[in-house]
């Protein structure tokens, strides 16, 4: 009975889904224009994406104008303060519609669009699993993903944490462990905008922790912290540093979109309010 029931209502289901997939034709998730499939960009808006794949820092990632053969190069910004991670990618820089797809995650709830990101997302992991191969000792670490968690009172108003819900997208599409819940934001962080460096590490210092369950699961692994979106990094640096602490071989962090200094210098479009998984203009964030 319970078996007839179930079968009835999975017809049900999709018999609704198959109506809404007929009635909502495949929209361009950048611009909203009508496409041949699911999770495809038009052509104006594909070609606008950076897909950032020219020279980058060892470190951090962020686009170097020249790469040297045979040598692993980092930023000004990284050999004065190397970053608690192996690697920062992302799979486009932030801009219009890179910032379009994750507002409309955030906050239109639409969890394709996750699968959209992480579809482009899964060639960086791919890459940062291969990277190093032969420059660290841990390279062959078991990768493990970890989204960057939001503090449970956002957690409550929002009712889902979009960097989980891409990590667990990259985690179907590439086979790679997911481990949800063994990070966790213990402090509802003030916000970050218009914050000075220093500032911003002091807010988010503290903001996250393992769970009991973490210690063992982390210890030798290399972790992929996931999030949306790279802004000012303090966020990503927090959580990558208590990582670190409990005992991951390798940490590296990767998003959907990354603000690079030609988008800093577009102040329309470098809006930090956006973001408050780094930057927020809320009173308490997650
Ligand atoms: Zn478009
Ligand atoms: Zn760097």
């Amino acid at each position: 009975m319970t078996g007839y029931l179930d079968t009835t209502i999975r017809l049900l289901r999709a018999a609704v889904r198959a109506a809404v997939d007929y009635a909502l034709p495949p929209r361009c998730p950048g611009c909203g224009v009508i496409v041949g499939a699911d999770r495809q960009f038009c052509l104006s808006c594909w070609s606008s994406l950076d897909f950032l794949d020219g020279p980058a820092c060892a470190a951090c990632s962020i686009p170097l104008p020249t790469a040297l053969p045979d040598a692993p190069v980092r930023c000004g910004a990284c050999l004065a303060q190397p970053p608690p991670f192996d690697g920062a990618p992302a799979a486009v820089a932030y801009g219009a519609v890179a910032r379009t797809v994750a507002l409309r995650l955030k906050y239109g709830r639409r969890a394709g669009h996750a699968r959209l990101m992480a579809q482009y997302m899964a060639r960086r992991l791919r890459g940062l699993a291969d990277e190093h191969e032969h420059e660290h000792e841990n390279a062959g670490a078991p990768l493990l993903l970890i989204a960057v968690p939001l503090h449970r009172w956002r957690l409550w108003s929002r009712g889902f944490n979009q960097a989980a819900l891409i990590a667990a997208e990259l985690a179907r599409l590439t086979g790679a462990a997911c481990g949800p819940d063994l990070l966790v934001r213990t402090k509802a962080t003030a916000s970050l905008r218009g914050k000075r460096r220093r500032e911003r590490e002091r807010i988010v210092a503290g903001a996250f922790a393992l769970s009991a369950a973490a210690k063992a699961r982390v210890a030798g692994r290399h972790v992929v912290l996931v999030d949306d979106v790279h802004a000012s990094g303090a966020t990503l640096r927090a959580a990558a540093r208590v990582l670190r602490r409990g005992g991951a071989a390798r940490v590296s962090a990767l998003t959907w979109a990354r603000v690079v200094p030609d988008a800093l210098m577009t102040p329309n479009i470098f809006d930090f309010a956006d973001w408050d998984s780094d930057i927020d203009t809320e009173r308490m964030t997650g």
